[in-house]
């Protein structure tokens, strides 16, 4: 099922799985990393969606990432998410 929102680069779409790897914070290097799914999803996508995807909907407009153990936010696909998340 491809639910996956569309990204500039096409990253996530040759990840492993549905909602790509999870990965690492850039910050702290915590494995406790939160997806942020923005824009709307089909009815029913969130069902199968791991406990740390969260789904912002259409008003969502932070970070698609986010570090549940140092609170950084950032966006995927960054060359560099923390130059990226400071200059935002
Ligand atoms: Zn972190």
């Amino acid at each position: 099922m491809m639910i996956v929102p569309p990204r500039a680069d096409g990253s996530d779409l040759d990840g492993p799985s549905t909602w790509g790897e999870r990965g690492v914070c850039p910050f702290c290097g915590s494995a406790e990393v939160i997806h942020r799914v923005i824009g709307m999803v089909l009815a029913g996508a969130d069902d199968d969606a791991p406990p740390w995807v969260e789904f912002s909907g259409c008003c969502g407009i932070g970070p698609d990432r986010s570090c549940l153990s140092c609170g950084e936010e950032w966006w995927a696909g960054s060359e560099d998410p923390r130059h990226a998340a400071r200059s935002r």
